[in-house]
């Protein structure tokens, strides 16, 4: 069986190896000639790193990932904390695997090195699917130059801005959030000993919000930092002004300025909405990740959703020989969880920029509830990082 893949960001990436494990031969096209290098981090929930370790990444991912003690919620205003949830040992005995957080970049070239060394997965850099021809007893993928190539299935992970999805589907709707984050990569040693806890992060206030946290091991900050504002570029490459991101969160706590202050270079991408698709396969082509449901950034799960999908579909075509019953029983499994999650993303936006009493309160409950019932904050995220494909 040959499965043609457009784009090797984390969702192509990971359902190549996925699929070559399981005896398919991978043609993976990736437009850019060489990966990128601007990605900044990723939070890897326990749902994520699980299935990254079945496919026996789970060593360089440790040594390039942070494991996190907790994640905390504070007010901007007084640094009041409102929730801790651990993310520790707990946590890994609660969901069977650790929490992570990774640079974009390391997580694509641990994807990326462990694709070229398998025998199965022929890697094409600096070639742009353009079209698809789904409906057939083959499918076949159409590059910018006219090749077209002919196999059993085609994937489109092509991210965001997918063109197999508008071949497919047409153009979908898309709705601008009303807000833009910032984000950057500070090396650790520039701050005093001590200054960021090892921790996920989130300094809330009315209208603006940010998260900071350790990635490369520990040499690293990562930080994102969300502010209302009608500025419309959806660019993961867009440089921002440092003095500008400064102004935005000047007199918020000490860990907050720092890494503002520490920044060279700052971007920063304007958060827009897409509601749910309504079908993400057609005859023997499928879409996954970012493609078919791209996330707002407020639960940190975009990179998770696009390696569940790899497993999910690897599984169903496993256990299905008929490709386009396997798509439609990958789709009836995984949109239903995505939209969950993207419907979790934007209710995250909103319970983050709450006036001050209201955020007390909403999060006081929470907090409230894990003194009366040990793990009960835990519990609500079941759920998510305990999620099992098989
Ligand atoms: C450069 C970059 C930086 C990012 N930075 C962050 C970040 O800081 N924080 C965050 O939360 N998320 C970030 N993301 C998004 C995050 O990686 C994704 O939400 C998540 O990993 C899901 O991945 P995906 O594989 O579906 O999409 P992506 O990671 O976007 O990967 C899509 C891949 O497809 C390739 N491609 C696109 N069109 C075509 C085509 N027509 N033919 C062939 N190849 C094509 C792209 O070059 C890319 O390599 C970034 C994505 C990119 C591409």
């Amino acid at each position: 069986m040959h499965v043609i893949i457009a784009g090797a960001g984390i969702a192509g990436l990971t359902v190549s190896l996925a699929l070559a494990e399981k005896g398919w031969r991978v043609s993976l096209v990736e437009r850019t000639e060489q990966l990128s290098e601007v990605g900044a981090g990723l939070q890897l929930g326990a749902n994520a790193v699980r299935i990254l370790s079945e496919l026996g990444l789970a060593e360089p991912l440790m040594a390039a990932g942070f494991a996190p003690q907790a994640a905390e919620v504070r007010v901007a205003a007084t640094g009041k904390l409102l929730l801790r949830n651990p993310l520790g040992a707990e946590a890994q005995a609660r969901w069977g695997a650790p929490y992570l957080q990774i640079s974009r970049t390391d997580l694509q070239f641990i994807l990326l090195n462990a694709a070229k060394d398998h025998p199965q997965i022929n890697l094409r850099l600096g070639a742009e699917v353009v079209s698809v021809e789904p409906d057939g007893s083959t499918a076949t993928a159409i590059l910018a130059d006219g090749e077209r190539i002919e196999g059993d299935l085609v994937i489109g992970a092509d991210g965001v801005r997918s063109r197999l999805r508008n071949a497919l589907f047409g153009s979908q709707p898309l709705q601008f959030t009303g807000q833009v984050a910032w984000r950057g990569l500070v090396p650790a040693e520039r701050f005093s000993p001590g200054l960021i806890p090892p921790v996920a992060a989130v300094w809330t206030a009315p209208a603006k919000h940010f998260v900071h946290y350790y990635v490369c091991g520990g040499r690293m900050v990562n930080f994102v930092g969300v502010v209302e504002r009608d500025w419309r570029e959806e660019s993961w490459t867009e440089p921002g002004d440092p003095a500008e991101l400064q102004a935005d969160f000047a007199g918020w706590p000490e860990p907050v300025r720092a890494i503002c202050a520490a920044v060279e270079q700052p971007f920063r991408w304007a958060l827009y909405g897409r509601p749910p698709m309504p079908r993400w396969s057609r005859g023997r082509a499928t879409l996954m990740g970012d493609a078919c449901h791209p996330m707002l950034p407020f639960l940190a799960q975009g990179a998770a959703m696009a390696i569940e999908d790899a497993a999910v579909l690897a599984l169903e075509l496993e256990q299905n020989t008929d490709v386009p019953g396997a798509l439609q029983a990958y789709e009836q499994t995984r949109l239903p969880r995505a939209t969950k999650v993207q419907s979790w993303s934007r209710r995250n936006a909103r319970l983050f920029h709450l006036p001050q009493p209201a955020s007390e309160a909403l999060f006081g409950a929470a907090a409230l509830a894990d003194r009366f019932v040990p793990g009960g904050a835990a519990a609500r995220f079941d759920w998510l990082y305990g999620y099992r494909t098989t």
